[in-house]
């Protein structure tokens, strides 16, 4: 066993979000997950009982809109039957000492992805994803203009059970909320204090580093290599304008997250030509994550800069970004509890396998 083969425990601080930090524990004694059984598929194409699958559509709750307007649909937005906001104000906002509660008013919708019901991301074309991309983009705006209330308009996608997915036709959904997520809300506060620290958005700074850096790192007593950097060690896949990599201090094995190359903080600012490289890199990665963990089960949201007078200065200090997270293990009581995360799998050699999917 060469000194780079030994098994890594430390604890990674999120460059990011510092609160936020992963134990990297790859020694087998040192896994407290159950391994998540990879769930068969459901690859059927139609499903006469799916209220998402064509045909069905009098099945669904009222609909939103439709792509393309006429004949055949590709893409559906409807609305959710069980919303977890509504725009009803039934409750009178009730205080009790320290228990704060706003409103849950808001929005919850689904975008029905595609009319093949089983069909996963990486069989999707490059044309429907960018088209699909694009639809989530146009929603996204609409829901903005609709309420001024509304700070955040997450978009989401759970896929396979143990992403809690609870309909196997595939889907994404937009929950609009006037709260911004505190993970949003963390990453926007924490880079603009870097932001004003060091004049440099700290995303395009870890993109740079991901493309760049390369070191060795030494022990300073034995003079024994204690980590290589290689240049691109965390880069998964490389468009034209996006990159996919993997997080240095990643909370779930597979994790990866993909950025535009050129800063931006606003998915919405994002160009037509820019969502047709999204589109590839997209499906590229998606090929490999299934490549290596084999129907993965995930979640992917959408991270954008909020709306609001708080949230106006962090432009230039904001980077969008989408993070892709596949379930493999379920959290243990202690990563509940603790905040923790325990990653069983070495972020640089994760990305490595990632990297050597031939497509
Ligand atoms: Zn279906
Ligand atoms: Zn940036
Ligand atoms: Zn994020």
């Amino acid at each position: 066993m060469s000194d780079e083969d030994k098994p890594v425990r430390e604890i990674r601080i999120n460059p990011i979000v510092p609160a936020e930090s992963v134990l990297v524990a790859t020694a087998r004694s040192m896994r407290p997950r159950k391994q998540e059984d990879p769930a068969p598929r459901d690859t059927r194409k139609h499903v006469d009982t799916c209220p998402f699958c064509r045909g069905n559509e009098d099945k669904t709750p009222p609909q939103i809109s439709r792509i393309p307007e006429s004949g055949p649909w590709d893409i559906r937005i409807v609305e959710n039957l069980y919303p977890v906001l509504g725009n009803d104000r039934s409750q009178p906002g009730l205080v009790f000492g320290l228990q704060q509660a706003i409103d849950g008013y808001g929005r919850h919708e689904v975008i029905v992805d595609h009319n093949q019901h089983g069909i996963a991301v990486h069989e999707m074309s490059v044309a429907h994803l960018r088209t699909l991309f694009g639809v989530y983009q146009q929603r996204m705006r609409e829901l903005y203009a609709m309420d001024s209330r509304l700070r955040y308009v997450l978009v989401f996608k759970n896929f396979g059970p143990a992403a809690g997915a609870s309909m196997a036709h595939t889907h994404s959904q937009i929950i609009a909320t006037p709260v911004v997520p505190q993970n949003v809300h963390d990453e926007v506060k924490n880079s603009e204090e870097y932001y004003k620290r060091n004049h440099h958005c700290i995303f395009c700074s870890l993109i740079d580093e991901a493309l760049t850096f390369e070191a060795t790192i030494y022990d300073r007593s034995s003079g024994k290599i204690l980590r290589r950097i290689n240049v691109g060690q965390y880069v998964v896949e490389r468009g034209e304008k996006f990159i996919a990599i993997k997080p240095f201090a990643s909370r779930y094995e597979w994790e990866v997250h993909i950025l535009p190359l050129q800063h931006g903080s606003n998915f919405l600012d994002t160009t037509p030509e820019d969502l047709e490289d999204f589109a590839k890199v997209m499906q590229r990665t998606m090929a490999r994550l299934d490549a290596v963990i084999g129907g993965a089960q995930y979640n992917f949201f959408l991270h954008s800069l909020p709306h609001g007078e708080e949230y106006k200065n962090s432009h230039a200090s904001y980077h969008w970004h989408l993070e892709i997270c596949p379930r493999t293990s379920i959290p243990t009581g202690f990563e509940l509890g603790s905040g923790l995360f325990v990653n069983t799998i070495n972020p640089e050699e994760a990305a490595e396998k990632l990297r050597s999917v031939q497509l």
